[in-house]
């Protein structure tokens, strides 16, 4: 009986007085987070959840969040964490596709909570009171939301006996929706332990570390990359629901933190503050980027500071951690996903699933003990994403990417996005990152369009920062010699705003509908 429920049990005596979570709520201890989710537990026990049963939570950070996630898979049961971005329908239709018969919702969400839980099997909805609570309008045979803390009273504080095996499930996540509809990623007990022992070893937490989770937790990065293996440690976690430069730079002076992670954009952001130089950061060790490479000119910034970022590649599949680049090579293979995960094998084969040698560009396919075997209620996703191979099975991550010489891994871009133009293959990542050096480019985004002559050529959409200038000329001319001519976009537009996905991607698709013809 190892499976996640019972990590802060088992930690509440090696750990006890130690603070796992720091938030608005207060500080919560391990043995008084431990009470918390027994009792917990027991009221979602008495309430006839069950193995296997699926339990919802819609909400930003906040320790609810977690102890919902630890009582529920203490339980056998599925925890749902959902994404605060989507819309009604988009949070109606991950609830119908879970089955999920609890709600654990923000009182700030409750319109979005209660909407969205008609016409779904929601029986049960807990309002947990963690910021302004949102005037409701209830519509006839809406759920009557009961108080999460009453919930939680009610139940006793027993720690629930279930035998659970690492092959059982314990998550479903959806993914971002980035190239279709998010599919429920059924990750189980033994995916998240061992992401959570990969990103220890790789990143060596200790059990004095302190994580400074700003990114949400309802994506797999936060959750897989910072919670789970700080949590594991018996270390401290910070939550904070939203992402304001200089809050961030108070808290991580304020709680010696030393770790947080974010992407590209967060580091900027922070560096660009005013408080950013008077800010103590000497506590930052691990500042860990996923999404996409980091700018040169921030990796300056922070290297005057004496720090450096370890980036990432993963996917929700993957629970999410698939390679990883320690900081101290964040320049010599700046760009680069890095080295595969302790436990995590990564190769790249051509459309025959045949092993390309280094430097030829393939599928990245992902195997190991913290990869899904199976998406939930998507038979044909299940029959295509995964090579069943001698050596095993492999999940088909829909990227592109190679090995250097070194071992290290580039991701070129995802299969879906790539433009074919004249019998050449462009991945439009490259073209991004250097349009993305402009300091003007708040962000880019290149795509194909049809062309008689040539099939498909790269267009590039702009967003400007505020308070700068741009124009085509000037992104054409930046880029005349760093890429081959056939990579230049043959047109640049400058948009208000990107399409995007509730978790903040570009919707290529959306964008190749919207400005894909000339
Ligand atoms: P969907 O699968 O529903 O289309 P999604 O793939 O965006 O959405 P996620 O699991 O959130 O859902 O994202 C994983 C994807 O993000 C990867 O498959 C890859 O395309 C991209 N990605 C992750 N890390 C990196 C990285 N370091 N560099 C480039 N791309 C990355
Ligand atoms: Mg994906």
């Amino acid at each position: 009986n190892r499976g996640l429920g019972d990590w802060i049990h088992r930690r509440r005596v090696k750990s006890a007085g130690r603070i796992a979570l720091v938030s608005a709520a207060g500080e919560l201890t391990y043995d008084q987070l431990d009470e918390r989710i027994n009792r917990l537990a027991s009221a979602l026990a008495d309430r006839g959840i069950g193995q296997g049963d699926r339990v919802a939570y819609l909400g930003e950070n906040y320790p609810s969040f977690l102890e919902t996630l630890f009582a529920t898979t203490a339980l056998g049961a599925v925890f749902v964490p959902l994404n605060t971005r989507l819309a009604p329908p988009e949070v109606g239709f991950q609830l119908n596709d879970s089955g999920s018969t609890v709600l654990i919702a923000s009182t700030t969400l409750a319109p979005l909570a209660l909407a969205a839980a008609r016409k779904t099997p929601v029986q049960t909805l807990a309002l947990v009171d963690d910021g302004p609570a949102a005037a409701l309008e209830p519509a006839d045979g809406d759920l009557q939301p009961m108080d999460f803390e009453e919930l939680l009273a009610s139940g006793a504080a027993v720690h629930p006996d279930v035998q659970i095996g690492l092959d059982d499930l314990a998550v479903i996540l959806y993914t971002s929706g980035t190239t279709g509809n998010p599919k429920g990623a059924m990750l189980t007990h033994g995916n998240l332990t061992w992401n959570a022992l990969n990103v220890i070893t790789d990143f060596d937490y200790t059990s004095k570390d302190v994580s400074l989770m700003i990114a949400p937790m309802f994506h797999v990065a936060a959750l897989g990359m910072g919670v789970l293996p700080t949590l594991l440690k018996g270390a401290t976690v910070v939550l904070e629901p939203k992402f304001e430069p200089g809050r961030v730079l108070h808290l991580i002076e304020k709680h010696r933190a030393t770790g947080i992670s974010g992407v590209p954009t967060t580091y900027q952001m922070l560096a660009e503050h005013p408080d950013w130089d008077s800010t103590d950061l000497s506590s930052l060790r691990n500042l860990t980027c996923g999404g996409s490479a980091v700018p040169l000119r921030v990796l300056d910034i922070y290297e005057q500071r004496g720090l450096s970022f370890t980036m990432g590649y993963g996917m929700t599949e993957t629970s999410p951690g698939a390679t990883t680049l320690p900081g101290r090579y964040s320049r010599d293979k700046q760009g680069s996903g890095g080295l595969p995960h302790f436990h995590t094998e990564v190769r790249v084969v051509d459309p025959l699933n045949e092993v390309l040698p280094a430097g030829e560009v393939g599928e990245i396919q992902v195997q190991g003990p913290n990869v899904i075997a199976s998406y939930w209620n998507r038979e044909e996703a299940n029959q295509s994403s995964f090579v069943h191979a001698e050596d095993g099975v492999w999940l088909k991550t829909g990227d592109m990417g190679y090995f250097d010489e070194d071992g290290f891994l580039f991701i070129s871009d995802r299969i879906k996005d790539m433009i074919i133009s004249g019998g050449e293959n462009i991945y439009p990542a490259q073209v991004e990152q250097e349009i993305a050096q402009l300091d003007a480019v708040a962000a880019v985004a290149v795509f194909g369009v049809e062309d008689e002559k040539w099939g498909e050529v790269p267009r590039a959409a702009i967003v400007i920062r505020d308070g700068h200038e741009l124009t085509e000329a000037q992104v054409l001319e930046h880029l005349q010699g760093r890429l081959a001519r056939y990579k230049i976009p043959k047109s640049v537009i400058f948009v208000e705003e990107m399409p995007r996905t509730a978790s903040g991607k570009i919707r290529k698709p959306d964008l190749r509908k919207q400005y894909g013809t000339v």
